[in-house]
C-alpha cells in the first residue's frame, strides 16, 4: 500500500511525485501512455517555463520523469478506470490491478479536440497549434487562422491579434457561440477578420504551414487563405470520465477543486489541467502537484489526530 497514488505522469503528476517523496511519503505514479510528460511530449518548444527558456517539450518531459525517478517515486503502467472508496482507503483501479492508498491525486490532464482536417497531424508543431498562449509568440508579425466559434476561439483570436499582422477567425456557423463581450471585442479589433459559414478542409504547405483550404457551408464555394499558422480551438476535454461519478465536476467535466486541489471527496485531490482553473499551463500544473501534496500532508496530520482522539 502506498501513502499516495498519483494518476497520470504529466507535469502535474510528476511534480506531485517529487513533492510526495520530499515529504517522506511512498508514492506510486500510474500512467497509461508509453511515456511520461503528458501533453508536452509532442510540443516542439516550451518557451514559457521559467528558467528553461526554449526547452523542447520532449526534453522537458524526460527531465521531469528523471527528477521523479531520482526522488525514488515508483511507476506503474496502466489506465485507471475508477477510484473506489474502501473505508479510509482510496483505491485506484486498472484493468488488472487495484492500487490502494491513503490519498489519491488525479493528474490525468486534458486532451485538445482535433478537427480532423487533412494536414492537421502532419503540421502539428510546424504551424498547427492547439494553444495560443503557448505558441502565439512564434507568430509575431505573421498571419494566422483561428478555427472555432466558442469562448476559447474568440479569446485565442484576441490574444493573437495583439502580436500578429492578421488573424482570420474561421467559424462554421453565421454567428459565434462566444460570450457577447468577447464578440464585441472581436468586432472592434481591426486585424481580426471573421470568416463565416466556413469549414477548414485542408492545411497545406511545404515543411511548414503556408495556406489553408476552406469551403463555405452555405454556397459550397471553395477558397484558400495564405497563413503561417493555424490555431485549432474546437474544444478541450478533461480526462475525467472515470472519476466523474465520484468527485464533483463542472458542466465541462473539469473536476471541481481550488488551488489546494481538494475535491468533493476527502482523500482525493485533482491537480493540473483536469481541475477547474483559469490557466492551463505547465507552470500551473507543476504548482498544483506541489499544492496537492501540501494539502495531503495536512490531511494525514488531521487523520492522525482523529485516530488518536
Ligand atoms: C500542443 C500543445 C502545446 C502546449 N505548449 C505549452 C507551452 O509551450 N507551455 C505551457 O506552459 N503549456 C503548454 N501546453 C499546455 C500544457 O501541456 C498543459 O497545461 C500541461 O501538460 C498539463 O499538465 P497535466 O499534468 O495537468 O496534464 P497532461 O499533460 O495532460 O498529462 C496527463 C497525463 O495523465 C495520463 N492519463 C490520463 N488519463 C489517465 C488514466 N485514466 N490513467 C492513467 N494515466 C492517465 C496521460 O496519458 C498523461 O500522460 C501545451 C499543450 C498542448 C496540447
Amino acid at each position: 500500500m502506498n501513502d499516495v497514488v498519483i494518476i497520470g505522469s504529466g507535469p502535474a503528476g510528476l511534480s506531485a511525485a517529487i513533492y510526495a517523496k520530499r515529504a517522506g511519503f511512498s508514492a506510486l505514479v500510474i500512467e497509461k501512455a508509453p511515456m511520461s510528460g503528458g501533453q508536452i511530449v509532442n510540443t516542439y518548444e516550451v518557451d514559457n517555463y521559467p528558467g528553461l527558456m526554449g526547452i523542447g517539450g520532449y526534453e522537458l518531459a524526460v527531465k521531469l520523469r528523471e527528477h521523479a525517478e531520482a526522488m525514488r517515486a515508483e511507476f506503474a503502467e496502466g489506465e485507471v478506470s475508477q477510484i473506489r472508496l474502501n473505508g479510509e482507503l482510496r483505491e485506484a483501479v486498472t484493468k488488472d490491478k487495484v492500487y490502494p492508498a491513503k490519498a489519491v491525486v488525479i493528474a490525468a490532464g486534458a486532451e485538445h479536440s482535433k478537427l480532423g482536417a487533412e494536414g492537421e497531424d502532419r503540421y502539428l508543431g510546424k504551424g498547427v497549434s492547439y494553444c495560443a498562449v503557448c505558441d502565439g509568440a512564434f507568430f509575431r508579425g505573421k498571419t494566422v487562422a483561428v478555427i472555432g466559434g466558442g469562448d476559447a476561439a474568440a479569446e485565442d483570436a484576441l490574444f493573437l491579434a495583439k502580436g500578429c499582422k492578421k488573424v482570420y477567425l474561421i467559424h462554421r456557423r453565421d454567428r459565434l457561440r462566444a460570450a457577447g463581450i468577447l464578440q464585441e471585442r472581436i468586432r472592434s479589433v481591426p486585424n481580426i477578420e471573421t470568416v463565416w459559414d466556413t469549414v477548414l478542409e485542408k492545411i497545406d504547405g511545404g515543411e511548414i504551414v503556408e495556406r489553408i483550404h476552406t469551403a463555405n457551408q452555405k454556397t459550397g464555394e471553395k477558397g484558400a487563405l495564405s497563413v503561417d499558422g493555424v490555431f485549432i480551438a474546437v474544444g478541450i476535454k478533461p480526462q475525467s470520465a472515470g472519476f466523474a461519478d465520484l468527485v464533483q465536476t463542472d458542466e465541462n467535466g473539469y473536476i471541481e477543486a481550488g488551488e489546494d486541489c481538494r475535491t468533493s471527496i476527502e482523500g482525493i485531490y485533482a491537480a493540473g489541467d483536469i481541475r477547474t482553473k483559469p490557466l492551463r499551463q505547465v507552470v500551473t500544473a507543476a504548482a498544483d502537484g506541489a499544492n496537492a501534496i501540501a494539502a495531503i500532508q495536512e490531511y494525514f496530520l488531521k487523520k492522525q489526530k482523529d485516530f488518536k482522539s
